[in-house]
């Protein structure tokens, strides 16, 4: 549901245009310096990259499921880390406060979130609870018009540059599972909050994890998300099940990239005289990415238009996420095997994606949680 086509169509070629002309000449940089260049950045800012999911009464874009999956489609044919930066601003770090968030929350943090003033970031895994987020101890403890929250939060992306955080904390001591967990708004600058060394990452240079650590940190009652305890996993869920599309389509978008620098090669390497790309061998590799490629993009569009038109997509979602997530890595698997030992050596770009999107079948649910919302919802469906 493209709501002003002309208008879309404009930022979509901007976009493609800012991907092609400025991130993909910088990769090699961002990759050897581990940053996103500040003049990047400000470009980032200036094109609104940083509040394209956040309402425009809020300073955002506003733009509609499908218009979203476009633009990450179109972004991730560079260097994932730059969508990185933007993605959380778009995502997990800002639709806690876009879905759930009081009016009050709205008007404080989205508007600084959609210029990219600030950095937003979400803190639900543990050390000890990952799949099982439900599990997690960290609390929160009501202490007049203050919660004071304890524990540790892991592997959160974008917490070394991030000034607030959406955290889940258990607000209830008594429950063991999800229903005790609320989401808390928190300020980076907040006592007692200090975030660990980024941590060293197997791809995706550029884009930094770190632990975050809450000692005593006092929260104001006002920044529960929606102002109500006992909802927070809620909102976590709500959120995931739209970023899921979304990594869905980042996988989509990195895929055609890699396909595009394959066959590429494949029509300029000349092996027994003729160009590789001349052999079936390397063709059913090609053939196989594309055919791969169009589905996970039919898919997500699909699972898109029904989130715009109104209908619960959690299965459709997870469905995206663990078919273009497996799929993107078996098209970079290929993309090295097409690119012989030249795929194997650094500054070649598919080296770098084939580490890059490993990560994609391991966070936001893994492909075997993935598996599991899928199947409960099937059976689930059956028995109503
Ligand atoms: C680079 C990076 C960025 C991240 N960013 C964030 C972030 O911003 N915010 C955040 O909160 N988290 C973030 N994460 C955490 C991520 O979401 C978790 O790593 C992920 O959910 C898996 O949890 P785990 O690592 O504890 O693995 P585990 O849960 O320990 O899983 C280990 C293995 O067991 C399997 N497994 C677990 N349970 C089951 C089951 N019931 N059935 C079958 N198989 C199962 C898993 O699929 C996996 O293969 C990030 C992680 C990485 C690596």
């Amino acid at each position: 549901m493209i709501r002003d086509a002309e208008s879309f169509n404009i930022l979509l070629d901007t976009v493609t245009r800012f991907v092609r002309e400025r991130l993909i000449p910088r990769e090699e940089e961002v990759a050897a310096t581990d940053a996103i260049p500040e003049d990047v950045l400000a470009e980032m800012r200036k094109m609104g990259l940083f509040g394209l999911t956040i309402p425009e009464e809020y300073g955002g874009l506003g733009l509609t499921m499908e218009e979203e999956v476009l633009v990450s489609m179109a972004m991730c044919h560079a260097s994932p880390a730059f969508r990185s930066i933007t993605g959380t601003n778009n995502g997990i770090g800002s639709q806690g406060i876009v879905m759930d968030g009081t009016p009050e929350q709205k008007k404080r943090y989205l508007p600084r979130l959609a210029t990219g003033g600030l950095i937003g970031s979400f803190a639900l895994t543990e050390p000890g609870a990952g799949s099982d987020a439900g599990s997690l101890t960290t609390s929160a403890r009501r202490e007049g018009d203050c919660y004071v929250i304890n524990g540790a939060k892991r592997y959160i992306t974008n917490a070394p540059e991030a000034h607030l955080f959406t955290v889940m904390a258990r607000t209830d001591p008594k429950t063991r599972d999800a229903s005790g967990v609320s989401a808390f708004i928190v300020e980076r600058d907040s006592p007692g909050l200090t975030i660990g060394p980024p941590d060293r990452k197997m791809g995706q240079r550029g884009s930094h994890t770190a632990d975050v650590i809450f000692d005593n940190v006092r929260v104001p009652a006002k920044n529960v998300i929606g102002g109500r305890e006992g909802m927070g996993f809620k909102t976590a869920m709500k959120v995931l099940d739209k970023a899921r599309l979304n990594i869905a389509a980042v996988c989509t978008g990195a895929a055609e990239r890699i396909l595009e620098d394959a066959l590429r090669y494949a029509i300029e390497r000349e092996q027994f005289g003729e160009p590789i790309a001349q052999f079936q061998l390397v063709q059913a590799m090609l053939a196989d990415s594309r055919t791969e490629i169009y589905a996970a993009r039919s898919m997500v569009l699909d699972a898109a238009r029904a989130r715009d038109a109104g209908r619960s997509i959690s299965i459709e979602a997870a469905c995206c996420k663990l078919f273009a997530a497996e799929m993107v890595g078996r098209v970079a698997d290929r993309g090295v095997q097409i690119h012989g030992g030249a795929g194997y050596m650094q500054g070649c770009a598919v080296e770098r994606f084939y580490r890059d999107v490993r990560l994609f079948r391991l966070f936001e649910g893994t492909s075997q949680i993935q598996q599991l919302v899928i199947a409960r919802g099937m059976l689930r469906a059956a028995r109503d």
